[in-house]
């Protein structure tokens, strides 16, 4: 089993993203790009790099965003895999690009999921985040990239996609921090069997939880962002922070043969 190897930011034609290697995936090595919210060319409040479409944005701006991002990660758009996030923990296996493409032609119907898998290269699924946190997990069945907000963690979409690619290492990208995120009992209550020590008062440990839930799923390895979008508002959108009216960064992982 390797090691989570870390993270580090780069920047790719004015594009900033924080890139995590992950180790063995399928038949390559896992890899993953978080997105922040630098390099794209939306006008504020979705300044800058805004990848999701069902805000009040152009989608003009959106499609040449999702290009510029994919290309920082060295991928066409039309092989994006993208699905409607619902909170909920549902899990898509890709065999191959979705037709027509939701991510390049914005438009076109989308399949409710908040997680996807690949088994192989030439794939990269992405997940929308603006608080929630994405999570990236590699192992002998491939790649995952999941959509986790309280909601969705809750449901089990962690132990759903560890066990579609048999996960061994995971990486927590950019997400609302513990310093940020007053939650209410019914949230508090969802997690209450990890255990003491995921929450202050009120204020909830996403990443934390996740941690938690990752250990339960057998992931061994794990490498955390440890960033707090509603504090970095200069990276990050915060829906939380920006009171809904704001971007999405776009979260991929891929494996390179
Ligand atoms: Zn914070």
């Amino acid at each position: 089993m390797w090691l989570a190897l870390g993270m580090e930011w780069r920047e790719t034609n004015g594009v900033r993203w924080l890139a995590a290697e992950l180790g063995p995936a399928g038949t390559g090595i896992g890899r993953v790009g978080f997105g922040s919210r630098v390099g794209g060319v939306s006008a504020a409040p979705y300044d800058s790099l805004n990848i999701g479409v069902l805000t009040e944005d152009a989608d003009a701006a959106v499609v040449e965003n999702r290009t510029r991002l994919a290309a920082a990660v060295g991928i066409e758009p039309s092989r994006v895999p993208i699905g409607l996030q619902v909170h909920e923990a549902d899990v898509r296996v890709h065999e191959g690009p979705q037709e027509p493409s939701p991510y390049a032609e914005p438009g076109v119907a989308l399949e409710e999921v908040d997680g996807h898998v690949v088994r192989g290269p030439g794939l990269a699924p992405l997940v929308l985040t603006a608080d929630c946190l994405p999570l990236a997990l590699a192992g002998p069945g491939g790649v995952a990239m999941l959509h986790c907000g309280w909601r969705g963690l809750a449901a089990g979409i962690v132990a759903r996609g560890a066990a579609l690619v048999e996960a061994t290492s995971a990486a927590i990208g950019p997400g609302i921090g513990p310093c940020c995120y007053e939650v209410g009992p019914e949230v508090l209550g969802a997690f209450a069997d990890l255990g003491g020590g995921i929450a202050e008062d009120r204020m909830l440990d996403l990443p934390e939880v996740a941690r938690r839930t990752l250990a339960r799923a057998g992931v061994g390895q794990v490498e955390s962002a440890g960033l707090c979008t509603f504090c970095e508002s200069e990276l990050f959108f915060s829906h939380r922070r920006d009171k809904g009216v704001t971007g999405r960064m776009g979260n991929l992982a891929w494996i390179e043969a």
